[in-house]
């Protein structure tokens, strides 16, 4: 499903697909660049920190040995 988020920095909306219920990871907005992690729980958005580039390279890394280890459905 697709959940959308306003970015806090601009305000643009930009839509994120949530494959779980629950979410906590990286989001960068589309038109600003800016970046957050943010928490996703039961389709609302519970928690958006600013995150820097640095800790946004190592979060992304995480998500992408998460996916790796998925089972395929
Ligand atoms: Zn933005």
């Amino acid at each position: 499903m697709l959940f959308k988020i306003a970015c806090p920095e601009c305000k643009t909306e930009g839509s994120f697909s949530l494959r779980d219920q629950r979410y906590q990871g990286p989001y960068r907005c589309w038109k600003c660049r800016a970046l957050y992690t943010i928490l996703i729980e039961d389709e609302e958005l519970k928690s958006c920190q600013p995150l820097t580039e640095d800790e946004f390279q190592k979060q992304q890394e995480i998500e992408v040995m998460k996916r790796k280890f998925r089972k395929p459905e």
